[in-house]
């Protein structure tokens, strides 16, 4: 059996929403939506099912999927893409960020990793043979510098597994940091690998920039995307990864050996729904911003220190110094009855266990009954519910 994988946890995810099942806890831990999702492009599915083509669709993804991809992305960030040449269908982006580790890590290859980090990432990045160098980053602005990304580059490094906006904090890197990590980049020789699922699901005006247009990066970023968060259909598992023509033929050649393929129907209908109008993003977003506010508020009244959020389902609060993040969502979905994930799991080393991360994308009533759960748990103290 493979070390890596064996010794891998079961996901904090699976532990969390398995342990909600169990103690009948309010699931504020995995991040999906409770509402059903979009109806048209979930009736498109259906109908491409009944009455479409539902053998095998080619390797790369349906021709339609992939010009709606490329039209989409011309218009909400100005990309000019080839849909024949520099687009490809994943299952899911997971498959993609896959794909692309083991297509372009050869062992001995260093990999830049942000910590915190999305939960597949160092598995992935070691199965390939990658050797991981950590940025850290802290609450409560999750910030790098310049001399954060001198102390990992090296002659050595071949990948960067960048996330923006970042899952678990809810944060987005601004122009300043974008700059800066283009210019390791470059002068590197290094690959940007960019994880930008959730670049639809933002907040208060901020408007997503991709690393793939900062000057210099167009030639040596992967761009990756899901219909899962564009469409809050997490299973749907629709991905679509993006590159120039050079490094596409490579991430297609592991994509075909992985999956090959994806269910056609759901490529079908995630099609039209990247052609939809303005109106229905902006309305997406809109929505899960009074999530995130009602929570938030509601948090804040009973005395947690919200942190800010600009993107994602997600937001985070800060216990304070020396607390124990993990024992705190123990105890809060055992006690109160309320699931939440601990940020320390998005570390490899040297965690950060002072916050804990809350989702919001709930039906109001959902919200309410959590923070009612936790009311009796914070009366009089600031850090609400204390770790035992
Ligand atoms: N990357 C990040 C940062 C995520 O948050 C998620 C899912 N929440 C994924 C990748 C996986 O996306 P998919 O479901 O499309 O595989
Ligand atoms: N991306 C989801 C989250 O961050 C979880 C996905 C999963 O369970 N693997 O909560």
């Amino acid at each position: 059996m493979n070390p890596i994988f064996a010794a891998a946890q079961t996901s904090v995810f699976e532990t969390m929403s398995r342990l909600a099942r169990e103690t009948g806890a309010i699931n504020l831990g995995q991040g999906f939506p409770d509402d059903p999702g979009p109806l048209d492009v979930r009736q498109r599915a259906a109908d491409a099912v009944l009455h479409g083509f539902n053998q095998y669709p080619p390797m790369l993804g349906l021709p339609e999927l992939r010009n709606a991809v490329a039209a989409h992305y011309k218009r909400v960030q100005n990309l000019d893409l080839d849909p024949d040449r520099e687009v490809m269908v994943t299952s899911g982006a997971t498959e993609a960020l896959a794909g692309a580790l083991l297509a372009l890590i050869e062992p001995g290859d260093e990999v830049v990793l942000f910590q915190p980090m999305y939960d597949a990432y160092l598995p992935l990045v070691l199965r390939a043979g990658g050797v991981p160098r950590f940025v850290t980053l802290r609450p409560p602005h999750w910030r790098f510098n310049e001399a954060d990304l001198a102390t990992v580059f090296s002659a050595r490094t071949r990948v960067v597994l960048f996330n923006n906006p970042l899952n678990p904090t809810g944060t987005m890197f601004d122009g300043e940091q974008l700059a800066h990590l283009a210019r390791f980049c470059v002068e590197h020789d290094v690959v940007a690998l960019c994880d930008e699922v959730w670049e639809h699901v933002t907040f208060d005006g901020v408007v997503h920039r991709p690393l793939m247009a900062v000057p210099g990066m167009r030639e040596r970023t992967v761009k990756i995307g899901s219909a899962g968060k564009i469409f809050s259909l997490t299973g749907w598992k629709v991905g679509f990864v993006m590159a120039q023509p050079e490094l596409l033929r490579v991430l297609a050649k592991a994509h075909q050996f992985i999956t090959f393929t994806t269910p056609p129907n759901l490529q079908a209908a995630v099609a039209y729904g990247l052609g939809k109008d303005e109106a229905s993003f902006k309305a997406m977003r809109a929505g899960f911003q009074r999530s995130r506010d009602r929570l938030g508020a509601g948090l804040a009244a009973r005395g947690f220190t919200v942190l800010p959020s600009q993107a994602t389902y997600f937001l985070t609060v800060d216990l304070g110094e020396g607390a124990d993040d993990v024992a705190f969502c123990e105890a809060l979905v055992r006690g109160p009855g309320v699931a939440a994930i601990p940020v320390s799991a998005f570390y490899a080393a040297g965690a950060v266990r002072r916050t804990v991360r809350f989702c919001f994308a709930k039906a109001d009533a959902t919200l309410d009954a959590a923070l009612e759960r936790l009311t009796g748990a914070t009366l009089g103290s600031r850090r609400p519910f204390t770790a035992s």
